[in-house]
């Protein structure tokens, strides 16, 4: 009888801890699927009614305010989330590498990120990093990349070195466009997730749409774009086909 109650004492003991682990490792493991497997979650308001965007910097490398509040102004006009969004930042010190791989930055994502889905509440994370990437090959360069479900990494460096000088687009102009243009991958853009209406892939280009002045031609996330966003030229957006794929899963 004894041996028993000490075993009922010691299981409840150990009850909070295993399920703590348990539900850590669910909410962590939410956040590791394929771009374009959220799209249907985070444009409609069927599981969760808010957003919560995670913007992780490093010392130097946070994106203007112009920039996010473009990118609050997208998700407001795209994505049924009757609860809002809510943006966090969190400053990471610099690590001064000279390229960064997707490897890298899975590491800083894990080692930093704070905000996970929780209830009806999807959180997401875009990392500025004070470096290039690793897959720039002379000009052709990677200026953005989403990763996984959830994740994205903003090459903050690069956008920063390419713009604000003579003959370049101001910053905040080129931070938009790569930005917005990997959340639309993060939204299922273009048949990644979130399935097209109309046919409009751009195949040669992977999940890009074949509009050359839709925010998801392949060269805006190249540094192809830059003389398009000098002076006045507008801050491409999703043209009518990237559009409707996402109002038909779930979008505004
Ligand atoms: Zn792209
Ligand atoms: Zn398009």
């Amino acid at each position: 009888m004894r041996t028993l109650q000490l075993a009922f004492v010691f299981f409840l003991a150990f009850l909070p801890y295993s399920c703590k682990k348990d539900s850590d490792r669910r909410i962590r493991k939410f956040h590791r699927q394929e771009v374009g497997y959220s799209a249907n979650d985070i444009l409609s308001d069927k599981k969760y009614k808010s957003i919560t965007i995670e913007i992780i910097y490093m010392t130097g490398f946070k994106p203007t305010d112009q920039a996010i509040d473009n990118l609050k102004q997208l998700v407001t006009t795209t994505c049924n989330k009757p609860d809002g969004i809510n943006v966090v930042f969190k400053e990471i010190p610099a690590q001064g590498k000279s390229a960064y791989s997707i490897d890298d930055v899975e590491t800083i994502e894990n080692d930093h990120r704070e905000e996970f889905t929780y209830r009806k509440d999807l959180a997401t994370c875009f990392i500025f990093l004070d470096g290039p990437s690793n897959e720039n090959q002379g000009t052709a360069m990677v200026l953005g990349h989403a990763y996984f479900n959830t994740s994205m990494v903003i090459y903050e460096k690069s956008l920063k070195d390419n713009s604000g000088g003579f003959g370049e687009p101001e910053l905040y102009k080129l931070e938009t466009t790569v930005i917005n243009h990997e959340f639309g991958h993060i939204l299922g853009l273009v048949n990644l997730g979130s399935t097209m209406y109309s046919s409009h892939q751009d195949t040669a280009h992977g999940a890009h749409c074949d509009n050359t002045n839709c925010l998801m031609h392949w060269e805006v996330e190249t540094g192809n774009i830059f003389d398009n966003l000098i002076g006045n030229s507008p801050i491409p957006t999703f043209d009518q086909n990237c559009k409707r794929d996402l109002t038909e899963n779930g979008g505004r």
